[in-house]
């Protein structure tokens, strides 16, 4: 928002500052001013400079999207925290979905100013060997992804989702080797560590074992 803005307001000062010249240039003895060339160029680098941070904002909450939206089987919406967010942010999840007051999750999800840069890295990375934020970034992504299609238990949610971990990052451009080597890492190395109330019901013939080709187990 603020980028944003700062982006429309130089914008503005440029053209003011053009269309001035434009109306003011010929003084009374008929003499030519020379363009402000300066002013208006820094203004549009300032213009610029903004709008390059804003278009790759944009193109990662696209590719998080499209890829949640496949593993959800509908359109759905993720939004990636900036860092003007974060100052007022004071909750330690990585990312969340709100419901309702009907008890209806929104079809929508913000997903933490980090656990969005850990994706941006895991995405333009070789996929082969990604760290464990990494692994966790995309986990978080398949666990909001089961609250925006209706699961609102948090053990359930996270055990629908470390099943979906391989669909998950396969959707987002991992191979088929890459995405299961990264889902098999989050149940062996990250779930174990998951708090109580996170765990429970999950495994092989388990309770929320729902059978699913890509299960990491
Ligand atoms: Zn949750």
């Amino acid at each position: 928002m603020f980028l944003t803005l700062v982006l429309i307001g130089f914008l503005a000062v440029a053209t003011i500052v053009s269309v001035r010249w434009v109306l003011t240039r010929v003084d009374v003895l008929g003499r030519v001013g020379p363009f402000p060339k300066i002013s208006v160029g820094l203004c549009l680098a300032v213009a610029v400079g903004c709008a390059v941070p804003l278009g790759l904002h944009a193109r990662l909450e696209h590719r998080l999207q499209d890829g949640a939206s496949q593993v959800a089987g509908g359109s759905v919406a993720v939004h990636c925290q900036t860092a003007g967010e974060t100052w007022t942010d004071l909750g330690s999840e990585l990312g969340y979905v709100r419901w309702t007051a009907e008890g209806v999750p929104e079809r929508r999800t913000v997903i933490k100013y980090r656990v969005c840069g850990d994706l941006r890295s895991w995405l333009s990375s070789d996929k082969r060997d990604p760290g464990e934020d990494q692994v966790v970034a995309v986990h978080v992504l398949s666990h909001e992804t089961m609250h925006m299609v209706g699961i609102d238990n948090e053990a359930q949610a996270e055990c629908a989702a470390l099943q979906r971990d391989a669909e998950m990052a396969e959707a987002l451009g991992a191979t088929p080797t890459e995405a299961q080597a990264l889902a098999h890492r989050y149940w062996v190395e990250v779930y174990p560590r998951m708090p109580d109330g996170y765990t429970g019901g999950c495994g092989p013939d388990s309770r929320w074992d729902e059978h699913l080709a890509l299960a990491p187990w």
